[in-house]
């Protein structure tokens, strides 16, 4: 199997919760599935959604180009063998989630006393530190602070400010995209970021930018379209894939 660069996909090299991640016959790349499976709170609850593949895949792939016509960079190279796969390039990850907030909903609302979808006064950039060892359950993806995150040697002060504005700029870009291309609004977003070892570890967008990492609320009937169908055990979780893929593309499954 081969992409349209050519480049072969070989082994597996690790399965995620929701994507798989293959080598290339090109060391310096690899190729990105997204499964059909879905998970939330950590990996407590399972299940598959049957064609979330496809259209994480679609949707991440076109919001990464956009991403990269507006000079944000990400690990984005093309497409992959596969139609619910994308060519990425190789990236040290960086244990950190970034998140972003326009509204308060979800942990923030447990965090703190405020109102479900308060309106925060300006967009919100939090880190929580990385941990899938699964020997030290106590740690799950603490919230981390700037000066930590440094203090840790997870990231330099200008790589954390750097970082700090790459989100807040994808902020301003996926929300008008996802407004005026799939008339849905953005609530909040997680992304993460790597270093290119090929490239003087220049850090870039990794990972996904898709219906499962972000919240999204459709403006006409203010329906939930992300994966709080799911963590929520709402009606019909596929829903909200299959009309923003049908939106973007005009694809039906
Ligand atoms: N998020 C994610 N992966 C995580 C944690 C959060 O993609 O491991 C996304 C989540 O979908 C939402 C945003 O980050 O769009 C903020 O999530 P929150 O902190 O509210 O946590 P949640 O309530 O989703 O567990």
């Amino acid at each position: 199997m081969s992409n349209p660069k050519g480049i072969m996909r070989l082994e597996l090299l690790h399965s995620g919760k929701a994507n798989d991640v293959y080598t290339t016959s090109d060391p310096r790349y690899l190729e990105i599935e997204a499964s059909d499976r879905v998970s939330a709170g950590n990996g407590e609850k399972k299940s598959t959604i049957a064609g979330k593949g496809l259209a994480n895949s679609r949707i991440s792939s076109d919001i990464f180009k956009y991403l990269e016509s507006y000079g944000i960079p990400t690990h984005y190279a093309g497409n992959g063998s596969t139609p619910s796969s994308m060519l990425v390039k190789k990236a040290d990850m960086i244990e950190l989630e970034v998140i972003c907030r326009n509204k308060a909903l979800g942990s923030f609302t447990k965090r703190y006393p405020c109102a479900t979808n308060y309106v925060l006064s300006q967009p919100l950039v939090e880190y929580t530190y990385k941990n899938d060892n699964k020997d030290f359950p106590q740690y799950s993806d603490p919230p981390i602070d700037r000066k930590t995150i440094v203090a840790l040697g997870i990231a330099s002060e200008l790589e954390v400010q750097f970082m700090d504005f790459i989100t807040t700029r994808v902020n301003e870009l996926m929300t008008d995209y996802y407004a005026t291309r799939l008339q849905v609004q953005l609530v909040d977003f997680k992304i993460e970021f790597g270093r290119i070892p090929s490239s003087h570890g220049n850090i870039v967008i990794c990972d996904e930018v898709s219906p499962d990492t972000c919240r999204l609320i459709d403006f006409s009937t203010g329906e939930s379209f992300d994966k709080d169908r799911f963590r929520n055990s709402m009606d019909d979780p596929s829903m909200g894939y299959r009309t923003l893929l049908k939106r973007l593309t005009g694809e039906v499954i």
